[in-house]
């Protein structure tokens, strides 16, 4: 039961054939046996047992006809990452900072899953205020990634890695890894992560599943904790495209509290069947071909886009020229712009506080320095650098000036007659542990978002396909990116992908027994 993807669920929700009690049951047992792999940091097992309790009752209602209405997602479990506010649900954003916090709202996204009926199973472990992608940087430890895990050794042998239980995992990739784990282990039927420069792509690649970012503005950020808001996109994480296709079109549209939202309509859309991609026009981006990009994932890309040639698409060589400057680039605008989101944490309206009382100033510092791991501070601080007066016209400027240029490639690219690009997502295939926090390795990892960050320059839609696994096992992930709005487009493109290639998600069995 677990296996099935949300679309599947839902009609034998529908049908009768399952009860929402039950799944929930199962989605909470499975989440305690594969605690190990650290992906929830705070379960709501029990608030998700009593209303899908309820969610069961108005599924009987329905089935045996004496209801007319059912809700989409009713007693469906999803996992939420922990930056978005959830009521009454603790929300830490893996930081000491808001270990206590404890939201007095929902985001809208989750808020628009919890009215079609959807349960919160648990909020999802990340890196400390999403800044990062491995998920290895939170207070609550590193997420580890199923694929390859030898879970059942380490069950064998006490649990206790000193005793060789499992020496080099992989890691999760982040900064969503726990809602990657969570879909990847059949623990829940949808999630939510944030996509910044990657942090729901990259995850979702490294664990084997769906990862979708929309067109920015098409979903709400209004609760999503800010990292840069320029750049932050709620990610959707699912075991299928369709699935992706059925959660956005469940939560998107204009939201009066986010600015940023986009307020023409939504046209809702359900991804055909029978999909050709005959007369398409692919563009290979030439710079993508970047320095550290594996042999594995070079073949996994190659052979799609012969795929998609031999099923009659055009396929044509395209240059996008700034994509070597992404990474410095989205440094400068990331740091500015999580110097003024972090000024809020000073200890005095909410969050931890420093006990010092000799005065404001110290009581702040003593506090952000407490509160912060050393990634989000080092980022204050090179963000107030860059933003301090006699700086801002050489790093934050020009970096917005090139920030448009990354855009302007994209955008000449689609206006040339390109209709999809197709690119690798990451470099290579999920890090182990030891190597990605080994010293200097981690900015080496960081590189991995050069396919990723591009995209939430432009702010156009971009999602991950499992494509194969490679020869020691690990799942790699494809990213087909259109021109802004065109998320349907988008979908549709990466269903015939997911169509054609027939992935083989994570063995259930080789975790636990499936029940
Ligand atoms: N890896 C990038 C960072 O550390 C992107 C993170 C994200 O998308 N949230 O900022």
């Amino acid at each position: 039961m677990l296996s099935l993807t949300l679309r599947e669920v839902i009609s034998k929700l529908k049908d009768g054939s399952v009860s929402a009690a039950e799944l929930c049951e199962k989605c909470i047992a499975r989440a305690k046996k594969i605690k190990e792999l650290n992906f929830i940091v705070t379960e709501n097992f029990d608030q998700c047992r009593k209303e899908s309790v309820q969610s069961a009752r108005l599924w009987s209602e329905y089935v045996t006809g004496r209801h007319q209405e059912w809700r989409k997602f009713g007693g469906i479990p999803f996992a939420i990452k922990d930056n978005f506010c959830t009521k009454d649900i603790r929300t830490t954003c893996a930081s000491k900072m808001l270990s206590n916090f404890v939201p007095p709202y929902t985001a809208t996204v989750v808020q628009r899953l919890q009215d079609e009926g959807a349960v919160i199973i648990g909020k999802t472990n990340m890196d400390e205020f999403a800044m990062g992608s491995g998920s290895t940087d939170s207070i609550f430890g590193p997420v580890r990634n199923p694929w390859n895990y030898n879970f059942c050794q380490l069950q064998h042998t006490g649990g206790s890695e000193e005793q060789g239980g499992s020496a080099d995992w992989h890691i999760a990739g982040g900064s969503s890894g726990g809602s990657a784990v969570a879909i990847a282990t059949g623990t829940c039927f949808g999630a939510f992560g944030s996509d910044t420069g990657g942090s729901t792509r990259n995850p979702a690649a490294y664990c084997g599943v769906v990862g979708f970012k929309a067109t920015y503005g098409r979903l709400s950020r209004h609760g999503l904790i800010p990292l840069v808001n320029s750049l932050d996109v709620p990610g959707i994480l699912t075991r299928s495209v369709d699935d992706a296709s059925l959660i956005f079109n469940a939560v998107a549209g204009h939201d009066v509290r986010d600015a940023t939202s986009v307020t023409d309509p939504l046209e809702k859309f359900t991804l055909p069947d029978d999909i050709s991609v005959k007369d398409l026009h692919i563009g290979i981006p030439k710079e993508y071909h970047a320095p550290g990009l594996s042999l594995c994932v070079l073949d996994a890309w190659r052979r799609a886009a012969d795929m998609f040639e031999n099923a009659g698409a055009k396929v044509t060589q395209v240059s996008l020229p700034h994509t070597q400057y992404s990474i410095i680039c989205y440094g400068v605008l990331c740091c500015a712009e999580v110097a003024s989101n972090m000024s809020r944490y000073d200890g005095i309206e909410y969050g931890h506080r420093a006990n010092v009382q000799d005065s404001t100033e110290e009581l702040y510092a003593v506090t952000r320095h407490e509160g912060f791991n050393n990634v989000v501070r080092g980022r204050i601080l090179a963000g107030n650098f860059f933003l301090l007066r006699r700086n801002y016209d050489d790093y934050f400027i020009k970096a917005q000036k090139v920030r448009r240029l990354i855009a302007e490639d994209f955008r000449k690219v689609f206006e040339g007659g390109v209709d999809i690009l197709l690119t690798p997502t990451t470099l290579t295939e999920a890090p182990t542990y030891s190597w990605f926090t080994k010293e200097d390795n981690r900015t080496r990892a960081e590189e991995q978002d050069v396919f990723t960050q591009p995209i939430n320059m432009a702010g156009v839609p971009a999602i991950t396909v499992p494509a194969s696994l490679s020869p020691s096992g690990l799942p790699i992930g494809l990213q087909f990116v259109g021109p802004n709005f065109h998320d349907r487009q988008v979908l549709t493109v990466a269903k015939w992908f997911e169509q054609q290639t027939n992935f083989k998600q994570l063995d259930l069995n080789y975790l636990i027994d499936n029940s």
